[in-house]
C-alpha cells in the first residue's frame, strides 16, 4: 500500500526527526529483512543519520561514513519512529534502529507476507543498486511528458504500464485508479495510444493526485507514523458507491490479489468491463 505520497510523507517526517541523531545499535529480529551482508549492519552503530529521503517507493537513510540504508516497504510495511524501544516479541518488527537518545526507528510489516526488505550499501553503490538503477523517472513532482514515455513501452494498458516502476516510479494499485479516474481515461486504454491531449491530461492528473495526497498527509500525519495511513481515495475500492463526479455507480475488476475500480460514465463510455472474478464464478 505505501506508494509515492505515503513514502514521501514518511521520509519527510523521519528526516525532520532523525537528522543528526546518532545510531546506538541496529538489529533485524525474527525474519531477516536484510538483503546485504557487506558492510555489516553494525557499521551504522555510533554514526549520525544525515538525512532521510525517498526514491520511487523506496526510503533512503543516509548515514555518516558514506553509508546508505535502502528500504522497500512493499505492500504492508511501515517505517515508524517511537519514543521507546519495542518489545522483541513484536512479531511485526523487521528492523530496529535504536537511537542514542532512546528513540527507536522500526520497520514493521503487517499481514502474513514477509516481503519488505532493507539493504545497507556504501553510498557510492546506492544508485547502481538494481532496485534504484532500474527505476523510471519519478511520477511526482515533475514527471516527463507521458506521450513519448508510455509510447516507448508498447501496447500495454494504462492500468499496468503506470504501475511499472521501470517506466515511471511511485504509482501502485491505489493511486493508479485515482489518477485514471481524474484524467477520465479507461484503465484498458493502451499506453501507446494516447493523443497529445490525453497525455497532458494524464500527466496533470498524476501531479494533482499525488501532490494532493501529500498536502493531505502534511496536515494529518504525525509521528510515529500511523499503522494505517488515512489515504484520501475517492474511487479505489469504492465500487458500488456513487462516483463523486457524476453519480454513476463505480465498478470494479477483481484480480487475484487486488481490485481495480473505475467509473463507467467517466472512463469507459458507459461500458462495464468484464470482471474476472464474476466470470469465474459463472463458469
Ligand atoms: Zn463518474
Amino acid at each position: 500500500m505505501p506508494e509515492l505520497p505515503e513514502v514521501e510523507i514518511t521520509a519527510r517526517r523521519l528526516d525532520d526527526a532523525l537528522r543528526g541523531a546518532v545510531v546506538e545499535s541496529a538489529l533485524t529480529p525474527g525474519i531477516n529483512a536484510l538483503r546485504t551482508f557487506d558492510p555489516p549492519l553494525h557499521a551504522i552503530e555510533g554514526r549520525a543519520i544525515e538525512g532521510v529521503r525517498r526514491r520511487g517507493k523506496h526510503v533512503v537513510l543516509d548515514v555518516e561514513g558514506d553509508l546508505a540504508l535502502l528500504a522497500h516497504l512493499m505492500s504492508a510495511g511501515r517505517l515508524q519512529l517511537f519514543d521507546k524501544r519495542a518489545s522483541l516479541r513484536d512479531r511485526t518488527s523487521r528492523l530496529l534502529v535504536r537511537i542514542a537518545d532512546g528513540r527507536e526507528l522500526r520497520l514493521r510489516e503487517f499481514g502474513t507476507r514477509q516481503a519488505a526488505w532493507v539493504k545497507l550499501l556504501h553510498a557510492a553503490e546506492l544508485e547502481a543498486d538494481e532496485a534504484l538503477a532500474t527505476l523510471g523517472p519519478d511520477a511526482w513532482p515533475d514527471p516527463p511528458a507521458l506521450g513519448e514515455l508510455l509510447g516507448e513501452h508498447g501496447a500495454r494498458p494504462l492500468h499496468a504500464v503506470l504501475r511499472d516502476q521501470r517506466v515511471i516510479a511511485g504509482i501502485g494499485r491505489s493511486w493508479v485508479d485515482e489518477i485514471l479516474w481524474t484524467a477520465r481515461l479507461s484503465p484498458f486504454k493502451r499506453g501507446d495510444d494516447l493523443d497529445d491531449e490525453d497525455a497532458s491530461t494524464l500527466r496533470a492528473a498524476m501531479v494533482s493526485c499525488l501532490g494532493g495526497a501529500l498536502e493531505h498527509y502534511e496536515r494529518v500525519v504525525t509521528l510515529p507514523i500511523p499503522d494505517k495511513l488515512p489515504m484520501p481515495l475517492l474511487v479505489h475500492r469504492r465500487h458500488g458507491e456513487p462516483c463523486p463526479s457524476c453519480g454513476t455507480t463505480l465498478e470494479a475488476v477483481h484480480y487475484e490479489d487486488y481490485v481495480m475500480s473505475y467509473c463507467p460514465t467517466d472512463q469507459t463510455e458507459g461500458r462495464i468491463l468484464k470482471d474476472r472474478r464474476l466470470s469465474r464464478l459463472l463458469k
